[in-house]
């Protein structure tokens, strides 16, 4: 229980503890590791109780909890794991996953079915733009495309030029927008999926909250039905495990859960025990990391060789974006992007005399990384989108550690000197 008589604890006040009993592991603090393939029952009838419940045959009664099977269907790694994932996005459950890839196919393909429309903001990350051009066209799925910035009116007409509006089956977005920190509004989404949704056809809203979650976005308070995460990156925290979640309503989580079962692509006991061991860090970690990106948005921006710094907290007011930050948004997190003076050429050299910073894709983690857009993770994008998307060859994007932000700010600016 995260309340104590009517006290409410905050989630990081509860990451080391909650969901864990420590009598039923001999009064170890910690969650071991519970590396076991299959659980024990105490007897036949037991056995048969749990798998009623598994399999759906009957309800839960009263205080029964779902007893332990076999790993591939539940762990009490993944569970105390999924039940202190919950807690970030005030969700009612969580499933966890072996990538980040994982959670977002699982979803794509227990909601989505031959024939369907799937709307979907651009840039998507590139590994869910692979699984949705190469994969669910392959067996029948239709897609459309809209940009960060597209008015609700846009969007309803790019669904309507699709002449599929009454099979559009989900809405899935990305915000803020990968590398560009673009904004969409979840909210403004949710409107939409609901104007198109039926008495038997409830259009989803599903929403990669990896860039700022589990801490400065929530979407399903914003009306997401799905909150999907690449764990590898802030929840992970430390670049050494790959993972992936999703939290949303029972309903929909017991579908995830299900298809996850039979997909066999749940994360491992090692997997969710580094987890839980990150989750405690969690908040200090993402706080550290959002102080550390303001002070080097700050000088980036007054920065002469520097021409223009994507960062949320650079947004104009009085803008339609401010209006959308201010409401979905608690941070303005800590990743950026900025166009350096020049081209690749340019970029490269800065990218190349950096000391501290390291050249890598992926994010989120406790040490800082760069990496240049055009040419790595977005290399894949249509040239002409690219373009469209202020994805440009002068781009580089950052996303910023726990280090001391003056070892930052002195490495950034000894490896723009050398530009
Ligand atoms: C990394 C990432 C993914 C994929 O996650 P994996 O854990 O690598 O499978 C999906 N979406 C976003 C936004 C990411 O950054």
């Amino acid at each position: 229980m995260n309340t104590m008589s009517d006290h409410k604890f905050h989630p990081e006040s509860l990451m080391m503890s909650y969901g864990y009993k420590p009598s039923l592991s001999e009064g170890a603090i910690k969650s071991p590791i519970f590396q076991t393939s299959t659980f024990v029952f105490k007897n036949a009838e037991e056995g048969k109780a749990f798998f009623e419940l598994a399999y759906g045959l009957r309800e839960k009664t009263g205080s029964e909890e779902p007893g332990l099977i076999y790993s591939r269907i539940n762990n009490p790694d993944l569970e105390i794991l999924e039940d202190r994932l919950t807690l970030w996005d005030e969700a009612e459950d969580c499933a966890v996953f072996e990538s980040g890839m994982a959670a977002i196919s699982t979803v794509l393909l227990e909601f989505l079915k031959p024939g369907d429309l799937l709307l979907y903001s651009t840039p998507l990350y590139g590994g869910t733009d692979h699984f949705i051009h190469h994969f669910l066209h392959k067996i029948g799925v239709h897609t459309a495309g809209f940009k960060p910035g597209d008015s609700p009116e846009k969007i309803e007409a790019i669904i309507e030029q699709t002449g599929m509006a009454d099979r559009l089956s989900m809405i899935y977005i990305e915000t803020p927008a990968n590398p560009t920190n673009a904004l969409i509004d979840i909210a403004a989404c949710k409107r939409i999926a609901e104007r198109y949704s039926s008495a038997h056809k409830r259009v989803y809203v599903a929403v990669d909250n990896t860039y700022m979650g589990p801490l400065w976005q929530h979407p399903l308070k914003h009306g997401a039905d799905f909150s999907l995460y690449s764990a590898t990156k802030y929840i992970g925290g430390h670049s050494d495990v790959i993972a992936g979640a999703c939290c949303g309503s029972n309903e929909v989580i017991a579908r995830v859960k299900t298809l996850r079962t039979f997909l066999g692509n749940m994360a491992a006991p090692h997997t969710g025990w580094l987890l839980m061991r990150s989750l405690e860090t969690l908040k200090v970690r993402m706080e550290q990391q959002a102080i550390n990106a303001v002070k080097v948005a700050e000088f980036l921006v007054a920065h002469p060789k520097v021409e223009k710094v994507y960062y949320l907290g650079l947004i104009p007011e009085n803008t339609t974006e401010y209006e959308i930050y201010q409401r979905q948004y608690t941070s303005p997190g800590a990743m950026l992007s900025f166009d350096v003076r020049g081209g690749e050429k340019e970029a490269f050299a800065f990218i190349n005399n950096l000391k501290l910073i390291k050249l890598a894709v992926s994010l989120g983690g406790t040490e800082s990384l760069v990496e240049h857009p055009a040419t790595m993770t977005h290399a894949g994008v249509d040239p002409q989108h690219r373009k469209e998307m202020s994805i440009t060859e002068k781009l580089v994007r950052v996303s910023i550690g726990v280090e001391n932000y003056n070892d930052l700010i002195w490495d950034i600016g000894q490896a723009l000197e050398k530009v």
